[in-house]
């Protein structure tokens, strides 16, 4: 290995032309001199590997260097969280950051970023207010209950309440209601965090009032009721409704805590869904607290309600654990607009995306999957069969776990059958890698993109002009170099 023949610029040389100074005020001087550093030491290799070529000049290697070393550099700048388009046909998909905001919870959320807020500053007195007073009406009006507590998550508010009402006591709970939500939210396991002590009553498939009759002394704390959310005992069942064991509670002077886990503020069978109970049910039915979420069927922000009974909110609210659970200013703001689409229902199924989605029709799908199928094929050549497909989405995050609801999109498979799997793995890959990138679904031999949640067609159908498979063999006609 000789001494190469091109003359090599040096970093200072690199960082002193115009596009060096470029790069250092874009990126910083310290990082565009590493990524200078680095794209020097690539540039000399290549030059001791290939060193034939031995007639660039000074000027033209410093740009060369400095276009990989500004490719480096927007490459780690490029955001970790990144936008995708969801075609799982899951509308509230957990991974996918669950529910889509309103624009109206958007543009609040923006303001409050970006100038101070009377976040818990009372305007009329000027003395100290309190942030959850932001949601308090709008929730009491909404749900019937008489006082609320917004915290993190509905983890959090399920921890809140059951370190709060039950800590060294006994918290009663349906052995068929011990669910695991997913992501290590496990009933006992939170349980055991919050203090309390697990009194299991009844079997997996039924649970008798005598049960919880039976198991309330003077060590218990409170009595749990849990949406069991992600899954369903069919067959020969038996629980015991929330009212029942209101019932037992006024009786008996034990707290009953409903966990709707989603939880919905309107009945879902005006939008074709089958109905869920709602907040209101569960407060009109005599739970003395309900907690549910605000990212699944409400279409809110990531947040954890506590509503109902005042002494008990208030206690919550005392417990130290709220100070370590409570909502910022950005996610309060975009709860309170969310809330206030609520006011006016008809509308509701426009404004609030998550509603939109699950009620969108059919036909306006179908009509998607048409227009969106021939693009699809003519991207991926003649090796991929692309056809319009009947499929059925879900809700997501627990709520109506067996309630599919009739969609369409598009169904991709690869005319060679040989390593169908390996070529949908490669397929899915590639879709990934688009500028946004696609998520979809594998199922029966075939990737399913289903469209119910495709708001921008033109977007998403422009960037297909860009979808390359990496390799031959995969039966892709564009591939890359
Ligand atoms: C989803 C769910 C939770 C957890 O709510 P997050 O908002 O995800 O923290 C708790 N309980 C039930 C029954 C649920 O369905």
């Amino acid at each position: 290995m000789g001494k190469p023949a091109v003359s090599i610029p040096s970093v200072d040389e690199i960082l002193r032309a115009s596009a060096g100074l470029v790069a250092c005020a874009r990126f910083g001087h310290g990082a565009t001199v590493a990524a200078v550093r680095a794209a020097l030491g690539d540039y000399r290799y290549g030059l001791r590997e290939n060193s034939g070529v031995a007639t660039i000049s000074r000027g033209d290697a410093a740009k060369t260097i400095v276009a990989k070393a500004v490719e480096a550099l927007e490459a780690a700048n490029a955001p970790r969280l990144r936008r995708v388009f969801n075609l799982t046909g899951t509308v509230l998909h957990t991974n996918l950051g669950r529910a889509v905001l309103a624009e109206q919870a958007i543009a609040a959320a923006s303001s409050a970023m970006r100038a101070p807020a009377a976040l818990e500053f009372d305007l009329e007195t000027g003395g100290r207010g309190e942030r959850d007073d932001i949601v308090r009406g709008l929730v009491c009006e909404l749900t019937g209950a008489e006082d609320v507590i917004v915290v993190n998550n509905n983890a959090a508010a399920v921890l809140l309440v059951l370190n709060t009402l039950a800590l060294s006591k006994e918290t009663i709970v349906s052995r068929g209601e011990l669910i695991e939500i997913g992501g290590a939210f496990r009933m006992p396991d939170i349980m055991a965090r919050a203090g309390t002590k697990l009194r299991e009553v009844g079997a997996t498939n039924r649970t008798h009032m005598k049960d919880y009759e039976g198991a309330i002394s003077s060590d218990t704390g409170l009595i749990l009721k849990v949406h069991t959310s992600n899954y369903m005992i069919q067959g020969f069942t038996k629980e015991v409704r929330t009212d029942e064991l209101a019932k037992l509670g006024r009786e008996k002077g034990v707290a009953i805590v409903d966990d709707l886990g989603s939880g919905t503020l309107i009945d879902l069978a005006r939008y074709g869904l089958r109905r869920e109970r709602t907040v209101q049910d569960a407060i009109k039915d005599g739970a003395d607290l309900v907690t549910f979420s605000g990212d699944k069927l409400l279409g809110g922000p990531q947040a954890g309600f506590v509503v109902g009974r005042k002494s008990l909110v208030e206690a919550c609210a005392k417990n130290p654990i709220k100070r370590a659970v409570r909502l910022d200013k950005m996610r309060l703001a975009a709860l309170e607009a969310t809330l206030k689409l609520y006011r006016d229902p008809d509308t509701l199924h426009e404004s609030l995306p998550t509603l939109r989605h699950l009620s969108r029709p059919a036909g306006d799908i179908h009509a998607s999957a048409e227009r969106v199928a021939p693009v699809l094929r003519k991207a991926l050549g003649e090796n991929w069969s692309v056809s319009p497909y009947d499929c059925a989405s879900q809700i997501g995050s627990g709520a109506l776990p067996l309630e599919t609801i009739a969609s369409a999109g598009v169904a991709i498979a690869p005319r060679d059958k040989k390593q169908s799997g390996r070529r949908l793995e490669a397929l899915s890959s590639a879709l990934r890698r688009l500028p946004v990138p696609v998520i979809g679904r594998i199922e029966k031999g075939a990737l399913i993109l289903d469209l119910r949640c495709l708001d921008e067609e033109t977007e998403f159908v422009a960037q297909l002009t860009t979808l390359t498979l990496r390799s031959a063999e995969l039966g892709a006609q564009h591939d890359s170099p």
